[in-house]
């Protein structure tokens, strides 16, 4: 298609669907090479007003189409993604790539493939959205309301039968990796090795605090995974939340945190510490990452997590 300035898509979507004209608010585009963009949305819960996207979401202009990494936690969502997709771009989405299980890498699938957009994951990650799929679901209605209307979850068919797929997509090379349980069990990253750009999904938050999910994510696996991830020497990362930056950035928000706890925590564990007491010892966030936004919330709740889950792998 022919390039239109982006004022053309602005005012056209909100001549057809006025909540669109707030698409600029609710996600702010940052071009990080010639050909990459992160499209950054707010850090804080999800709402009706920020369509649930308070995650980032990765652009990738190829000559014969945009990929996008993960499509939003709705129908409604995906649209506003397209929105700023096109007006970043000037380009239609023609492939979508989902890093995770989480609502906001994939509910939005349907959407980009009624558009004729190709879904792609790995297999290992379509097995977790199946099995998360209901749940996010009746959450997001909860916060959306009518706003989910028209979301119908939707997966890769077929899906990438391996840990490491190696494709290239109009003319760009990529990876998708498994680097082990993290946030969720079986998420992935996307790997540019050409442009050194790795797009991590929820493997990595910045400028917000990581939060360790009760049952689903694994602390100490989850920093594992980060160092897997580190080892590609990546110059940018787009987080899965937060706007992206370089490696030093991602290892100062995420990996360097996890790695406190898990190192801070296994002494206590194997000690047999009353949990009360780890609690009243460490509830203050440590001075390295005191500024990560909504730290007082996370950090109490992610030593308690972790301090469970290491001494549940204890018991194993
Ligand atoms: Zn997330």
């Amino acid at each position: 298609m022919t390039f239109r300035p982006p004022f053309f898509f602005l005012l056209l979507a909100a001549l057809i669907w006025p909540p669109l004209a707030q698409a600029g608010t609710i996600l702010k585009p940052v071009r990080v090479t010639q050909d990459i963009w992160a499209l950054v949305g707010q850090t804080g819960p999800r709402t009706r007003q920020n369509f649930a996207l308070n995650a980032t979401f990765g652009v990738i202009a190829t000559k014969d189409g945009v990929i996008l990494v993960d499509s939003g936690a709705s129908a409604a969502s995906a649209k506003v993604i397209d929105l700023a997709v096109r007006v970043a771009t000037g380009k239609p989405v023609k492939w979508v790539i989902n890093t995770g299980a989480q609502d906001h890498r994939w509910l939005g699938n349907g959407y980009f493939a009624a558009q004729g957009a190709k879904i792609i994951a790995l297999k290992r990650t379509v097995k977790s959205q199946k099995a998360f799929a209901a749940g996010h679901m009746k959450r997001l209605k909860a916060v959306l309301k009518k706003r989910l209307a028209g979301t119908k979850p939707v997966f890769a068919a077929p899906a990438l039968d391996t840990g490491h797929a190696r494709l290239e997509l109009g003319g760009v090379k990529l990876e998708i990796i498994w680097p082990g349980p993290a946030h969720f069990p079986s998420d992935a990253i996307v790997w540019l090795p050409d442009e050194r750009t790795v797009f991590t999904g929820d493997l990595v938050f910045m400028d917000r605090m990581l939060g360790v999910l009760d049952q689903i994510s694994d602390t100490a696996k989850w920093s594992k995974a980060f160092k897997r991830m580190a080892v590609l020497r990546p110059v940018h990362v787009i987080p899965g939340h937060g706007a992206p930056g370089p490696l030093a950035r991602a290892r100062l928000d995420t990996g360097d945190y996890l790695a406190w706890l898990v190192r801070t925590l296994t002494p206590l564990v194997a000690d047999m510490t009353p949990l009360e007491d780890v609690l009243a010892k460490y509830r203050q966030t440590p001075a390295p990452f005191r500024h990560l936004q909504h730290h007082e919330i996370w950090h109490p709740t992610n030593v308690a997590r972790t301090y469970v889950q290491l001494e549940n792998a204890g018991l194993e």
